[in-house]
């Protein structure tokens, strides 16, 4: 209900600014951002219909010839996770090399560091780092050294001059990321305190303050509603689009992953008064908007090399599986808030090497597609994004008192990657347990199909779940399955039809 709303709302305030346009001074600065964020795949998502980075280059270059005062700027979230970065290249996994091309070869211009940046190693983080062709900015986040990474700004002044009348226009920029995950080879500042520096130290040197921001909304309206000097917010780490207002001026702005839509912002700065008129357009991108051929050269480049790479496992990514007649569901706000047509499938999928046992488990973090599949054909690519890092389905015996605190921690774990999902468990109407249709018996002990991730204590507020946990024992009959080859099996079986 919200959408057809907001959708109202950006129609009308453009409308507004049109009829405003003749009235607008000649000696008005005009300036225009192009914002996205949380950008997983170099590809079209929703089976082709939205996303591409070739689509949003193309609206990038008109943008640019209405207005050479275009600038682009990434959110943050790029260089993982994705189905594509896990593919071997040269002897290492791709992670995030062909989204650092891409956008290269798109021409962004700055980028502010999201939390996924540091899932990868520390040295494919500093080649995707040399690789990057565009600016970082970034007040926060540091090397273990406390110094800023190489080429790392912790802010920009970008300066828009009339060469009339001598004028200008002057627009500081700095980046703030959450500080949630932290590999050795990263530290932090905390957040607000980084940004009441930056304000203090740019406040005087600009006409305008955009805070560039990964973090989630909560602490981005709390970053809005404490420094009013900020003048435009533009955002990421949510995966669907915002528009908010602080006192109807001054808005906070974040588009949906995977560019299934971006942020145009024309902002007009008259130097005689000193206003500033912002007019922020949320902007599908979908199959209405024609692929950049220069860009899509890229993306095909890179498609190849990582389909070869799958290939060379022993998975087809082209290969057709199955129609479905529904789409199958695998948003991130969906797997870790409740089950879905895709989260059950894959729990069914892992009792086909285990028949006998009572009930199969893993993390919903292990879906990494956000994203619908719609209807028609699936593919093997679609299973490679659907569970990118792939692993072992294992089977194990767990006693009943453990299962119980693993499950209860799982509903705990509500929102995050640590949400469980299941089959053959259910829970009753009073809060317990029901396994195999029986209520749960702490002191049996269950037979269970387990994702190794799940069972290996790496998982978050999971960590009791380990190897060496007192009532639990990964029964080594093998290696395990391949995760993605059970859902390759189950979808084939024709259950999806
Ligand atoms: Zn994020």
């Amino acid at each position: 209900m919200k959408r057809p709303f907001v959708m109202f709302l950006m129609l009308f305030i453009n409308l507004i600014f049109y009829l405003m346009l003749p009235f607008v001074c000649l000696g008005d600065f005009h300036v225009t951002f192009l914002h996205f964020n949380d950008v997983y795949e170099i590809t079209p998502v929703s089976g082709g219909a939205e996303g591409g980075l070739a689509r949003v280059s193309t609206l990038y270059k008109k943008l640019h010839k209405e207005n050479p005062n275009t600038i682009s700027v990434l959110g943050g979230d790029f260089f993982s996770p994705s189905a594509m970065g896990t593919a071997v290249y040269k002897g290492d996994s791709l992670a995030g090399k062909q989204m650092v091309d891409v956008l290269n070869a798109m021409g962004l211009q700055y980028a502010t560091f999201g939390n996924h940046e540091f899932d990868i190693k520390e040295s494919q983080f500093k080649s995707r780092m040399a690789e990057a062709e565009f600016a970082w900015i970034s007040s926060n986040v540091f090397g273990s050294d406390g110094k800023p990474f190489s080429g790392v700004k912790e802010s920009v002044i970008l300066e828009f001059t009339d060469n009339d009348s001598e004028k200008t226009f002057k627009v500081g920029i700095f980046g703030i990321t959450l500080p949630v995950n932290k590999p050795d080879y990263v530290e932090y500042a905390d957040p607000m305190e980084i940004a009441a520096e930056q304000i203090a130290k740019l406040k005087d040197k600009c006409d305008f303050l955009i805070a560039l921001t990964h973090q989630n909304i909560n602490s981005d309206e709390k970053l809005l509603t404490l420094y009013e000097e900020i003048d435009l917010l533009l955002g990421g780490h949510e995966h669907v689009n915002y528009q908010r207002w602080r006192g109807g001026f001054t808005p906070l702005l974040k588009a949906d992953a995977n560019v299934r839509s971006v942020y145009v912002v024309d902002l007009r700065f008259n130097p005689d008064s000193g206003k500033t008129v912002i007019v922020p357009q949320l902007v599908p991108i979908n199959d209405t908007i024609a692929e950049d051929p220069e860009v899509k050269t890229v993306v095909d480049k890179w498609t190849k090399i990582a389909f070869n790479s799958f290939l060379s496992q022993g998975l087809n990514p082209e290969e057709e599986i199955t129609k479905t007649d529904e789409p199958l569901n695998g948003l991130e706000s969906d797997v870790r808030t409740g089950t879905t047509n895709l989260t059950s499938l894959i729990a069914k999928s892992m009792l086909i090497p285990y028949p006998d046992a009572d009930l199969s488990i893993y993390n919903s973090g292990s879906i990494r597609i956000d994203d619908v599949i719609p209807v028609g054909m699936v593919t093997v690519y679609d299973v490679i994004r659907i569970v990118p890092f792939g692993g072992k389905v294992l089977k194990a015996e767990i006693k009943g008192s453990l299962l119980k605190k693993v499950l209860d921690q799982g509903n705990t774990n509500y929102g995050s990657g640590g949400y469980l999902q299941y089959a053959k468990v259910l829970r009753s109407n009073r809060g317990g347990w029901i396994i195999n249709d029986i209520p749960i018996d702490i002191n049996k002990t269950y037979v269970i199909s387990i994702l190794d991730f799940l069972a290996s204590g790496k998982e978050q507020n999971l960590e009791f779940l380990n190897p060496s946990a007192e009532g639990f024992k990964v029964i080594k009959d093998g290696k395990g399955k391949d995760i993605r080859k059970l859902i390759i099996d189950e979808m084939k079986s024709g259950l999806v039809q």
